[in-house]
């Protein structure tokens, strides 16, 4: 740091320049909220996004997968959005049955909160009209047979019982997912609720396979869901590692997805009066696995979508805050999407940090309006602007595979709020470049217990940069989302270069 000459000084004979070529050096970039290991996982399924147009589209895409498998292997797909589809309906069992009734085909929602099976996949599950799930539903057609819909812990437990991939395939897909990460300028990625797959313990020792091989490119930094962090607490095994990979707290979810109709919202959605969605657990429970971890000394990361989750997880942390007093852990609430300025001012009281979603105003704005939320409570979802005039720290991200990974495209979302169809969202929920870049850099490092050695360039930090094409706060702010990454370095090591 400092003068050209203190740093070629500093830097001694023989050390190597590089030419930026008019480029612009910032704080390598930290995720503090996508499933790296489940975008791994990914990179061999069927896309069944928006780009397939229709449900015809993703029959079609699921169709060419078919062709390529044997009988026994399994079709999985991610990504379908059903509101945003031109059928704008679910899938059934029958629409992935005309795919094939003797391979197993399985597609999960972009919320990753329901899925939909085939009878081939039903039946190797063990899914039939009498399954039931606290806390979920196994759709039923007008037959009273299982329409291959699932929501919810129906669709949690039915993805957690897939085939795993290998020890190889794993580690191969791992080290491809972080290169893409580190394509947008990432050296940090927290992996947010291992368990989700079924694969904890394959997904763990896989990371803990390239960490021994110094085969990590970015710094991984894991939370476990309930049931596997039961297993770990026993043993201490929470913030502990290696410089790139740490085992950090856990995470658990609270309600569902609000383009889902699953979030818990405090009143009714836009389009479906009477209908408010639900807590998954309940509160007593929340309450208690907040007071546990929170008095062990473990970080929690609470799942909260609609503002009676995010009330009712504040309530715990409140609560855990008065009974064992505050801790540094950096709590979360991921998304926090609908949290109104007394829920954050509250959260900065006891020292949790909001995670917000922010692309979800550009990607689903329109439908927030129309459909979920309706034009008042969408022109302060994901309530940033009010983060920043409230003082204190809160993180951006898009949730991979949920969105494509993407800083820049996250922090124009934040600092222009425009949605797709082209209408501002909350003119004053709008932040600054520089905000948005601090979301991304020093609050984000709070979240993952990097404050002292990353997030930031300073002597002591670890040598995590990424090379910008332009300087963020000298561009107009409306071309954000076109700067391109053009070198990503983790610890001195060049990890990216366009
Ligand atoms: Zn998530």
């Amino acid at each position: 740091m400092g003068s050209l000459a203190d740093v070629r000084r500093t830097a001694g004979a023989g050390a190597r320049e590089v030419d930026l070529c008019g480029g612009v050096v910032y704080p390598g970039l930290i995720d503090t909220h996508s499933h790296l290991s489940s975008y791994a996982d990914c990179l061999d399924r069927v896309d069944c996004g928006l780009s397939r147009r229709s449900i015809a589209g993703v029959l079609e895409a699921l169709r060419a997968k078919s062709a390529t498998v044997g009988d026994e292997e399994w079709i999985l797909g991610y990504g379908y959005d059903d509101t945003g589809l031109e059928d704008k309906r679910h899938l059934t069992r029958w629409d992935l049955d005309t795919v094939s009734r003797d391979k197993p085909i399985f597609v999960i929602h972009i919320s990753v909160h329901f899925a939909y099976a085939n009878t081939k996949a039903l039946e190797l599950l063990g899914i039939t009209e009498d399954t039931r799930f606290a806390g979920g539903e196994v759709g039923l057609g007008e037959d009273g047979q299982p329409s291959g819909y699932l929501a919810e812990m129906a669709a949690m437990a039915a993805m957690s019982r897939l085939p795993a991939p290998s020890a190889e395939a794993i580690r191969s897909n791992l080290t491809r997912a972080i290169a893409h990460y580190n394509s947008q300028g990432f050296t940090t990625i927290m992996d947010g609720g291992i368990g989700l797959s079924g694969d904890a313990e394959q997904i763990t020792r896989s990371y803990l396979e390239l960490a021994r091989a110094d085969a990590l490119n970015a710094r991984v930094y894991l939370q476990f869901l309930p049931a596997i962090m039961s297993k770990l607490a026993p043993f201490g095994l929470y913030h502990f590692g290696s410089t790139h990979l740490t085992f950090g707290g856990l995470k658990f979810f609270i309600d569902g997805s609000i383009q889902g109709f699953t979030a818990a919202l405090l009143e009714d959605y836009h389009s479906r009066p009477n209908h408010r969605g639900a807590l998954l657990m309940p509160e007593e429970d929340i309450d208690a696995m907040v007071a546990a971890h929170h008095q062990a000394g473990i970080q929690v990361a609470i799942h909260a979508n609609g503002d009676l989750a995010v009330e009712t997880a504040l309530r715990a942390f409140e609560k855990a805050v008065s009974a064992y007093g505050h801790k540094a852990l950096h709590h979360m609430i991921v998304h926090a999407q609908t949290a109104s300025d007394n829920q954050l001012e509250r959260m900065k009281a006891c020292g949790v940090i909001p995670s917000f979603f922010s692309r979800h105003i550009e990607v689903w704005g329109d439908r927030h309006v129309e459909i979920f939320l309706g034009p008042e409570r969408t022109a302060r979802l994901n309530p940033a602007g009010s983060s920043v005039r409230l003082g204190m720290p809160f993180t951006l991200h898009v949730d991979t595979p949920v969105l494509p990974v993407t800083a820049l495209a996250s922090m124009h979302a934040a600092v222009n709020r425009v949605s797709s169809g082209g209408v501002l969202l909350g003119p004053d929920q709008r932040i600054c470049p520089l905000e948005a870049l601090r979301a991304y850099t020093t609050y984000a490092a709070l979240c993952c217990g990097g404050e002292h050695d990353r997030g930031r360039i300073a002597p002591g930090c670890f040598a995590d940069f990424v090379v910008l094409s332009d300087n963020l706060e000298r561009i107009p702010p409306e071309n954000l989302r076109d700067v391109r990454v053009n070198m990503t370095f983790t610890g001195g090591r060049l990890v990216y270069h366009a």
